[in-house]
């Protein structure tokens, strides 16, 4: 085992921990799993997060402290957002393509189609009375009569039957947002509560760059003990990611066992849970797989020269691993730095900047993922978008995934507003819930990619890329 590589034995963790939780649920042991095991993929979690703050924190006033030319920070800022927004666009447009082509709510029960129709068409009338714009009307439709009938006197379609109110108020915050909220909501109050809080790394961020650059400013004999202590502080905290990987392959076996066993009882619990909702998988999975296997690769060539894409992945395997089992950008930010630093031959100065704020606001697997969870959710209830209404998914997803906190399960919470944008009812999420947990653990792999492809390739356009 000594002499396996760390990604191959996170493999391994990762597939005993599969099958270990159906196992475990076979013989009835998830009591026992979820009690002593999966606290492991807790403590392994905690440890990520707590190391991504600082961890954050001291390379980025590291970098920027060491840039030779402070300017080049505007350009660099620039150049970042302008291709994470690039990056997210498309994956919004690769995954309405797929969605439109495979279609996958077609799949669902014609019958049951009907009654989703209706369901939808009531519940416009009680609630904004915006009429859907594909001007189909099933109410008053005489051959319909009999279903509307039935609907509406079933219970369980007058009321979603998961509560997703909490979800709902946090979704509302983001949306009923003023127009600069997002741009004072970067800037700290009060650092320390920045500090504490996972979910303000932006203004962590922010407070980084203003540090590092008043750094460059002062007088360099007063600035040295400064640059100093935060260098080491840096080094710090890159042994202790370096630390606690050494115990990755225990720790994502403990997540996966704890995950699973908390999803079902039994094997085939599982597999039910993903029948009715598998074309949707299949669809959302082709379109993830896409984005890794030809849609980065397809910026390396063409992009970064000489970039050897079998050696890319092996790179940044661990962080995809890591992402896949911990569901969050945040927790894998500190492993997808190291990798892209260590592995990679990016310079610190780059990746301590656009890893970070990559983690924050670049996420294609989210993005694509709400395209093609929402149009999914609009072909099961019957409903046809319009041209208008899919380019209006397009801008309302690449937002909610900007806006999405790289947490598990953000992007779920996000796409209320995409669903809402294009008047559908938000409650519907709670109809693909069941298989979310397994899917965002896919996407948040394609988050975390494109950060690490979009780290490689501005530091090869700045000639910062150490292809040895
Ligand atoms: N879990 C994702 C991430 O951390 C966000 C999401 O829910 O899509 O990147």
């Amino acid at each position: 085992m000594k002499k396996l590589p760390l990604h191959v034995k996170i493999i391994i963790g990762l597939i005993l921990g599969i099958i270990y939780a159906f196992i475990s649920s076979a013989m009835g042991w998830n009591e026992f799993t979820i009690n002593w095991i999966d606290p492991f993929g807790t403590i392994f979690i905690r440890l990520l997060k707590f190391i991504a703050v600082p961890l954050v924190l001291f390379s980025i006033i590291s970098g920027v402290s060491g840039l030779s030319d402070v300017t080049k920070l505007g350009r660099l800022g620039a150049k970042t957002l302008g291709i994470y927004l690039i990056t997210t666009v498309s994956a919004v447009a690769v995954g309405l393509l797929l969605v439109n082509m495979i279609k996958p709510g077609d799949y669902i029960d014609n019958d049951q189609r009907v009654k989703n129709r209706i369901s939808y068409e009531l519940w416009v009338n009680e609630t904004t009375g915006v009429k859907p714009k594909d001007n189909k009307d099933f109410l008053s439709d005489p051959k319909y009569a009999d279903v509307v009938a039935e609907v509406t006197n079933d219970p369980d379609y007058a009321a979603p039957k998961t509560d997703i109110s909490d979800k709902m108020a946090a979704a509302e915050q983001t949306k009923d947002a003023p127009p600069l909220q997002f741009i004072v909501d970067m800037v700290p109050e009060n650092i320390i509560e920045s500090i504490a809080n996972n979910k303000l790394m932006l203004q962590v961020i922010f407070f980084a760059i203003f540090f590092g650059v008043t750094l460059v400013l002062i007088p360099q004999d007063k600035a040295k003990p400064v640059i100093d202590f935060i260098n080491g502080a840096n080094e710090v905290f890159l042994k202790m990611v370096e630390l606690v990987m050494k115990a990755a392959p225990f720790f994502v076996f403990a997540l996966l066992a704890g995950v699973i066993a908390k999803m079902a009882d039994s094997p085939a619990e599982v597999f039910e849970i993903f029948k009715g909702l598998g074309s949707y998988s299949i669809t959302l999975l082709i379109g993830l797989a896409f984005m890794i296997f030809v849609f980065y690769p397809l910026i390396g060539v063409v992009f970064i020269k000489k970039l050897d894409y079998k050696k890319f992945f092996r790179n940044i395997s661990p962080a995809q691993f890591l992402a896949f089992s911990t569901s969050s950008s945040a927790a894998t930010l500190p492993v997808t730095m190291e990798c892209v630093e260590e592995n990679m031959g990016v310079s610190k100065n780059i990746a301590s900047f656009v890893l970070p704020v990559g983690a924050t606001v670049n996420m294609d697997g989210t993005s694509l993922y709400q395209a093609v969870a929402v149009v999914f959710l609009a072909q099961m209830h019957m409903v046809d978008l319009s041209l208008a209404q899919q380019l209006t998914i397009v801008l309302t997803a690449t937002l909610a995934s900007i806006g999405a906190a790289a947490v598990p399960s953000a992007g779920l919470i996000m796409m209320i507003i995409v669903l809402q944008s294009v008047g559908l009812n938000p409650a519907w999420i709670a109809i693909i819930f069941p298989v979310d947990r397994i899917l965002d653990m896919c996407r948040t792999v394609v988050n975390v990619t494109g950060d690490a492809t979009v780290a490689t390739l501005i530091a090869s356009s700045e000639g910062e890329l150490n292809k040895d």
